[in-house]
């Protein structure tokens, strides 16, 4: 099995639920760098505070500190046999830092995958989206939505729309995934660890594919 993955795709491919349905196969953590901001923001560090003007505008945090906080997430225990990194590297700095930092660890990102959705369809997705407060686990008022509305099914946490998911936000996240990550594929892809996978189809039919994938060096 590979454990060292990178998921790669734009807001709303459905990178989160798929880094956790390899957390349950692989035993890896899910670290999402999104995730890491707003954990920092509800804390009210000055990270915290710096991340969120860059946030409610649909931008990127600098990669500085970006980097720095996934580099300190990386080095903790539970990240040692792996990872499911869902949401950075997104730009090339990053993914330079990402290699470096774990070429000095002794291990590098073992495969990359991309989750490809059309953009009408990542509008749409982003548009309904209702996350766990608690869990984070994501739903969609139309796609996927919970038993019980405004409730997590998996934990009975109240769900919240982020603010970044309002139609104009969406559009600068969309743009910026466009401007500054997407030239990730063609790094990755030199460097043969890219694998896609077409994320336009039902969830389970994704995640047998990624699973299929990780596990195609048979241990
Ligand atoms: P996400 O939850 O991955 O959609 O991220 C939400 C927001 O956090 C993004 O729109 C960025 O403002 C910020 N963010 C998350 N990951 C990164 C990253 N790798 N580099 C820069 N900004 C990030």
């Amino acid at each position: 099995m590979y454990r060292h993955i990178v998921l790669l795709g734009a807001p709303g491919a459905g990178k989160g639920t798929q880094a956790d349905a390899l957390v349950k196969t692989l035993g890896v953590p899910h670290i999402a760098s999104g995730d890491l901001f707003r954990d920092h923001q509800s804390r009210g560090t000055e990270l915290g505070v710096l991340a969120r003007s860059y946030m409610e505008r649909g931008e990127l945090v600098p990669d500085d500190v970006t980097i720095r906080m996934v580099e300190e997430r990386l080095t903790r225990e539970d990240a040692r046999v792996g990872f499911a990194l869902d949401g950075f590297p997104r730009t090339l700095e990053q993914a330079r830092a990402l290699d470096r930092v774990l070429v000095r660890q002794g291990r590098c990102v073992d495969m990359v995958i991309y989750i490809r959705v059309p953009e009408e369809e990542l509008e749409r997705r982003l548009g309904g989206r209702w996350l766990c407060g608690t869990c984070q686990a994501p739903y969609h008022v139309v796609f996927s939505p919970p038993r019980r509305v405004g409730v997590c099914d998996r934990c009975g946490g109240e769900l919240f729309q982020r603010a970044d998911d309002a139609p104009e936000t969406v559009r600068q996240r969309l743009s910026v995934y466009l401007g500054q990550t997407l030239p990730l594929i063609q790094y990755y892809k030199g460097m043969g660890k890219l694998v896609e996978v077409d994320g336009s189809r039902p969830i389970e039919e994704v995640t047998r594919d990624v699973l299929a994938r990780v596990s195609q060096n048979g241990d």
